[in-house]
């Protein structure tokens, strides 16, 4: 079979990481979790405390070393050769991330950065604009979705198990305010993209989902 590119994106908690990662695991691809890398970038922007500093953070978007090491089944992120798996997951980084995201230097840094790990193909890029700007000329593009009920849930008992005590309905407030920000922003919004399969997770399991894409990837690799 072909190798493909797989583009999936879709609004916080949706289960695109679960998805793209048990994908990629089945096909024997590499999996790129391009928020991670916006959440890395954040990082170093809160550690550096540039606050507002527009010249300081389009340095750090210049300069900044992302590497994404995925090894059996995980994802590890490193910033300048520091480990920031963990850290980049605090809810602090969350309520930041979006808007740290909107800006253009970051963006156009990381699109570089994304299409450069994407060249080789055989992979699996999940996000909010793989389909309709990193690679638009994906092979397959899937956007998956579910209600922000169900989002704000997965993400309470997420984290709950990790230890952190976050307050359910305010959770719930800060994924609507992010996926508001990510989809009204004016550059590279959260959009479905005209040619990506529509997957709504809210009552379907992620065997489902991905069973679903795995078929969408059989038809797709026989026709190219
Ligand atoms: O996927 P995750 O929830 O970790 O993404 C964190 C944030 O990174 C998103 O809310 C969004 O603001 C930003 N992001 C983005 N474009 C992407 C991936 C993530 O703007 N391709």
């Amino acid at each position: 079979m072909k190798k493909l590119i797989i583009a999936i994106d879709g609004p916080a908690g949706a289960g695109k990481s679960t998805v793209a990662q048990i994908l990629a695991h089945r096909l024997r691809y590499n999996y790129i979790d391009t928020g991670a890398m916006y959440r890395a970038i954040t990082w170093k922007v809160m550690k550096t405390n540039v606050n507002n500093d527009i010249i300081a953070i389009e340095n750090i978007a210049k300069n900044i070393k992302i590497q994404l090491d995925y090894v059996d089944g995980k994802t590890n992120v490193f910033v300048d050769g520091f480990n920031v798996t963990e850290e980049i997951r605090n809810p602090a980084i969350s309520r930041l991330v979006s808007e740290i995201a909107q800006i253009r230097a970051i963006r156009d840094a990381m699109l570089q950065l994304q299409r450069h790990m994407a060249t080789a193909g055989g992979v699996v890029m999940d996000g909010r604009d793989i389909g309709t700007h990193v690679l638009p000329n994906a092979d397959v593009k899937v956007f998956l979705t579910a209600s922000i009920k169900e989002r704000a849930d997965r993400r309470w008992r997420e984290l709950t198990e990790k230890g952190f005590i976050v307050n359910r309905e305010e959770l719930e407030k800060e994924i609507a305010d992010r996926d508001k920000a990510d989809s009204e922003r004016e550059f590279a919004p959260l959009i479905q993209a005209s040619d990506a399969i529509l997957i709504d997770t809210t009552t379907l399991s992620i065997e489902e989902a991905v069973t679903a894409i795995l078929k969408n990837c059989e038809e797709r690799s026989s026709l190219v």
